[in-house]
């Protein structure tokens, strides 16, 4: 018997229900309506038979075992066949099972947590012996980075360079800003920093520093009017902050304010991934709220499933990854929104030519990429790219990272690095090939 939670007020009338199986790892899912979820609330469920998805906070879901995943199975096999095979089945039968022993001790130091930080849930699990000390040092990570970059405390390194206008920055700051001015160049300035004034128009900078997030977003407010946005806009470029990354000194143009809220999170996965390698650790998994980040293999030697999770709510995953020291991360307009006194939801995704809600025909871009950092800042820009702007920015640089793309229209793309890797049950993925 495990409580349940609530995780997100997904509309006026249904939430979503969230559990932590501490021994599993796997965070389940289940949307019901609200009245539905006050009695499971009050008399703790079990798991079982609720309709409940495995998965995750953000748009990503991590799929530990293959069978819960569709689509897969083909891959499953992957290890079947080879026993017996010159003939010397009883040496390899022994070792075979010396080698599956090796498995069930690695699977057994399986070390788990869960918390909320940077506005979100977040997931960390590694396979260690000293993995409660090693997950202490993770949260620590995480928790130093939120307080360097959260542009709501006024104690941040963030805030005060936004109040002063300029400033000395420290060794994340340096790396975050000078990867967010190379994404801004890669992108035709899709990913922009210096989109924090338009935020603020918008009232999502409010928004995320209120502790009653989940229910705001559903709560009509006032959207801003085209000469606010306008104004607002006119700030927006980060092709005008003056910043030398060798000394770390930094100068914004008047008015000028940077949100690192669109690349944080998955800083902070890398970072907590190199953490992880300097202490030892060879297979670990991490969900920061949707920016899912794997190092090595599952303990099996298999490749990490990672699903991706289906906007529209009606499958328990649209797609699924297979990988090894990857970080697979999801932009969607459906992950953070307001609600308009017009009854229409605005997304958190903006479009910097505009100051709108980027609208480009995409639903869900999804990166796979060894940069945590860079995958965070790509699953923006790309999304504010829309499919054919977000293809050829692949095509410029195939080999730095590869994308899944779903339109509003129901089609899906994938990228030609990860054919062989991705499968779906839902949709017949297109290939985008190099050009
Ligand atoms: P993500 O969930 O990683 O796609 O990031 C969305 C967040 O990035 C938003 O909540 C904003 O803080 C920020 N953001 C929104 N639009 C942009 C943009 N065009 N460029 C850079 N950051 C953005
Ligand atoms: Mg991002």
């Amino acid at each position: 018997m495990k409580k349940w939670s609530i995780f997100r007020v997904n509309s006026v009338k249904k939430v979503i229900l969230v559990q932590h199986l501490p021994f599993t790892g796997v965070i389940k899912y289940m949307r019901c309506r609200k009245s539905f979820a006050a009695l499971a609330l009050a008399a703790v469920l079990t798991v079982t038979g609720c309709g409940t998805a495995n998965g995750t906070a953000g748009g990503v879901k991590t799929n530990t075992e293959s069978e819960s995943v569709p689509g897969t199975d083909s891959r499953g096999g992957e290890n079947t066949g080879t026993a017996g095979r010159d003939g010397g089945a009883a040496a390899e039968n022994e070792s075979e099972s010396s080698a599956k022993t090796a498995v069930k001790a690695r699977e057994k130091d399986i070390h788990e947590r869960t918390i909320f930080a940077m506005t979100t849930v977040m997931s960390l699990r590694v396979y260690h012996p000293d993995g409660e000390a090693i997950l202490d040092k993770a949260e620590e990570e995480i928790r130093r980075i939120e307080s360097l970059f959260s542009t709501g405390n006024p104690e941040s390194e963030i805030a005060k360079i936004n109040a002063d206008g300029e400033g000395k920055l420290g060794a994340d700051a340096v790396q975050l800003l000078d990867k967010s001015l190379s994404i801004y160049e890669m992108t035709n300035g899709a990913f922009d920093i210096t989109i924090y004034p338009v935020m603020r128009a918008w009232g999502f900078t409010e928004l995320y520093d209120d502790e009653n997030l989940i229910e705001k977003e559903n709560t009509p407010v006032d959207i801003p009017d085209a000469a606010a946005l306008a104004e607002a806009v006119s700030l927006v470029d980060s092709s005008a902050i003056e910043f030398d990354p060798q000394t770390g000194e930094v100068r914004l143009p008047e008015g000028s304010e940077i949100d690192f809220g669109g690349i944080a999170k998955g800083y902070a996965a890398q970072r907590v991934i190199g953490l992880f390698e300097e202490m030892g650790v060879s297979s670990a998994m991490l969900d920061l709220g949707g920016n899912v980040q794997v190092l090595g293999t599952k303990p099996n030697g298999k490749d990490w499933k990672v699903g991706i999770r289906d906007p529209a709510g009606e499958h328990t995953v649209i797609g699924v990854i297979a990988c090894r020291d990857r970080a697979v991360v999801t932009s969607g307009g459906y992950e953070r929104y307001i609600t308009g006194k017009d009854g229409k939801t605005y997304h958190h995704i903006i479009d910097p030519k505009t100051g709108y809600p980027a609208e480009n025909g995409l639903v869900s871009v999804s990166i796979v990429c060894d940069d945590g950092t860079l995958a965070d800042g790509l699953s923006t820009a790309l999304y504010v790219l829309g499919k054919d702007g977000a293809a050829e920015c692949w095509r410029e640089h195939p080999d730095l990272f590869d994308a899944v793309l779903l339109t509003k229209d129901g089609k899906m793309y994938i990228t030609e690095g990860i054919e062989d890797d991705f499968a779906s049950d839902v949709y017949d993925a297109e290939v985008i090939r190099r050009a």
